[in-house]
């Protein structure tokens, strides 16, 4: 099963709860990036050339459990830059199972196998690998051969001690849907526990700008890997059966940015975990004080070609929620591969783009230099 039923009935219980107070607008995840600093430099990656200053920031356990407590959100996913760079990160993740909420630790594995003893198995916690394909799609992907290896060893020995483990793959414009169902069924060999997939997002900092996704080719690019799974149902997912029939182009939804909401060492990032637009000091002041009509598909240019899973999965969940014989039927008769595509939301109100986030990591790398000298002059 690809998400255990303790998680969907406590991540059940708490939709409820939101439902039942009335409240329009709840995180599901919380995206923790305790630092950007990476072992790898990959061509699609939007997060790591900051400035020395930024990359050497570090989010005390301290700064991530309060994160954690402030959001409320019953899952968190510690991202990054690489997490297991972070010198404390056994702590922030046991603060975190501590708390009774899931958390994904994801990693491009690099360090896994050597970092794994400090990790204890519990159904709180994932480990959650990068792997953008088979050996060659991955190691092309992360700009460095024999890293597909590493990581397939990682999972290995993880699965031996009785860990958790998903893979987090994320598919771009020259992937190739026969590859990737053979792919799919590799980590199903491998014992993976379940995959999360996603299109690629244009990240404005990336340095390969030629392969990220239309919506259009997004929408075939999963049909024609789900037609050879059984609509999907040959593999596990972590995702909904609702997110993956969108990724299909069987539903017309709208983004749900709040739904994942970003602290990282800049602070609560608006309004997603893709655009950095500004940041807000409190989780509160992000949720009263963003304009989060001005963001999404239709809204602004930014996000016309956006199906991510930080947008869209938190559509998905709710409308499982509303709609259950709808989400059911989808997971029993799998994702509808051939017809007519659900509409498209029209791009001509759209908002142009900003582009403001240099700007504002200018503003942060400031603030980060300041609170940092006293510190430097200090007497050792
Ligand atoms: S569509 Fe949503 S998740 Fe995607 S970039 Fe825009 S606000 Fe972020």
């Amino acid at each position: 099963m690809s998400i255990p039923l303790l998680q969907k009935a406590r991540v059940g219980g708490y939709i409820l709860r939101q439902k039942l107070a009335g409240r329009a607008r709840y995180p599901l995840v919380l995206m923790l990036e305790p630092l950007f600093r990476c072992n790898l430099a990959c061509a699609g990656c939007g997060k790591i050339d900051y400035p020395k200053e930024i990359l050497d920031r570090r989010l005390s356990v301290d700064e991530c459990l309060d994160a954690v407590d402030e959001c409320g959100a019953p899952v968190v996913s510690i991202a990054g830059g690489e997490p297991l760079l972070h010198k404390e990160i056994e702590k922030i993740a046991e603060g975190i199972v501590e708390r009774r909420k899931f958390v994904y630790l994801c990693t491009n594995a690099l360090l896994m196998h050597k970092r794994l003893s400090r990790f204890s198995p519990s159904p709180y916690f994932v480990w959650s690998v990068h792997l953008d394909g088979d050996r060659s799609m991955h190691d092309k992907s992360v700009c460095e051969s024999g890293v597909y290896d590493r990581a397939v060893a990682a999972i290995a020995a993880a699965k031996s001690r009785g860990f958790r483990v998903n893979i987090n793959c994320t598919l771009f414009n020259d992937a190739e849907p026969a590859r990737v169902a053979g792919f799919f069924d590799d980590v199903a060999k491998m014992g993976v526990d379940a995959i999360t997939v996603s299109p690629g997002y244009a990240y404005e900092r990336a340095p390969d700008q030629e392969h990220f996704l239309t919506r259009t080719r997004t929408k075939q690019l999963f049909r024609d890997i789900f037609r050879r799974g059984r609509g999907a149902r040959a593999w596990s997912f972590s995702q909904s059966s609702l997110f993956l029939d969108f990724l299909a182009g069987n539903q017309e939804y709208h983004c749900t940015p709040w739904g994942n909401p970003t602290r990282n060492v800049f602070g609560w990032q608006r309004p997603c975990y893709l655009l950095g637009e500004g940041y807000a000091k409190s989780f509160r002041e992000l949720m009263d004080d963003t304009e989060w009509d001005g963001y999404g598909t239709g809204n602004y240019e930014k996000c016309a070609n956006c199906m991510v899973h930080s947008g869209y999965e938190a559509t998905a969940v709710d409308d499982a929620v509303r709609h259950p014989l709808k989400a059911l039927a989808v997971g029993l008769r799998g994702v509808r591969t051939e017809g007519p595509m659900a509409p498209e939301i029209p791009l001509g109100g759209q908002r142009p783009a900003q582009y403001v986030f240099a700007k504002h990591v200018e503003i942060e790398r400031a603030k980060i230099v300041a609170e940092t000298k006293p510190a430097a002059r200090a007497p050792a």
